[in-house]
């Protein structure tokens, strides 16, 4: 199918949704729909360019509406795309903390974005991988190495559901994730175009999942409160340790690779500073490690 006929099918997939009508089962609220030749699933984000300028990499990211701030309703339930989400990592995601995240726009995209997968997911994954192919020529060109990470504010796992990393081997596919389960799916596969980090909350999971992460040789970051963190009690704090701690490599992430966290060392927890100042770390509260 071309991009032209697939942005035609997604478009009146999303008019109707629009006009109200139920979908697959899908609801939405009220969505501007963009028109044909201006839908597009992949964006950019600060932390990436970054990446882009420090770790020779091009990067694409997805963003739909975190946890169940999308108002989509799926047999009349809330859909929810973050089934392991933290109070904290809710709050500062619903807060719209990220810069560019807060306009209305951005809410509008995200919207409309979450209610095409959860309406028509194979239109939604053949237009990403129409997406990826351009990403791929374009990094090619500019020869920088092309990534994609389509759980931008999502935790579902949709590289791997839709088979991306196989069908695009040589783009880097990467996510973050707070489920341990999620952990153990993506060593299953073991797919070396494809990484995960755990991110470390205040969840009773988390000292698991960090651990595992680490085992398995994933990344694992975690937001602090210091620019100047105590690695010991850091990775204490993480790993829900009270004695001796591992050996375990500490990698600053505000001054590494951007958001390319496939550039760490393997088995790497990388600390992160929160963005935004007091009113953004209160949003956070007891997802922020005190070190
Ligand atoms: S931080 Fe991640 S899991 Fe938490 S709400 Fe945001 S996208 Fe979802």
């Amino acid at each position: 199918m071309t991009k032209k006929i697939l942005q035609r099918k997604v478009h009146a997939v999303l008019t109707r949704l629009a006009a109200g009508q139920v979908v697959n089962g899908i609801t939405c609220p009220p969505i501007n729909v963009p028109m044909v030749g201006n839908i597009r699933l992949l964006g950019s984000a600060t932390k990436t360019e970054k990446g882009e300028k420090i770790a020779g990499t091009l990067t694409a990211i997805m963003y739909l509406a975190p946890a169940d701030s999308g108002g989509i309703l799926r047999g009349g339930k809330p859909l929810n795309l973050c089934p392991w989400f933290s109070p904290g990592c809710r709050a500062g995601c619903l807060g719209e903390h990220s810069g560019r995240m807060r306009h209305d726009s951005t809410s509008n995209a995200q919207r409309w974005k979450t209610a095409l997968y959860a309406a028509a997911p194979n239109l939604m994954r053949d237009l990403i991988a129409v997406e990826a192919s351009a990403l791929e020529k374009k990094a090619a060109k500019l020869s920088l190495e092309p990534a994609i990470r389509l759980d931008g504010t999502s935790d579902i796992g949709l590289a791997l559901l839709w088979n991306l990393p196989q069908s695009f081997p040589a783009i880097r596919w990467y996510d973050y994730t707070k489920s341990v389960k999620r952990l153990d799916k993506v060593k299953a596969v073991s797919l070396p175009n494809y990484h995960i980090t755990f991110s470390a909350s205040e969840r009773a999971d988390s000292p698991t999942g960090a651990a595992r992460a680490l085992a398995y040789g994933y990344s694992v970051a975690g937001i602090v409160n210091t620019s100047k963190p105590d690695v010991a009690l850091l990775i204490r704090q993480v790993l829900g340790l009270s004695g001796d701690i591992p050996s375990v490599t500490v990698a600053d992430g505000d001054n590494s690779v951007g958001d390319a966290r496939f550039r760490d060392k393997p088995s790497s927890l990388v600390w992160l500073t929160v963005k935004g100042g007091k009113p953004v770390a209160t949003k956070l509260g007891k997802m922020v490690f005190s070190v």
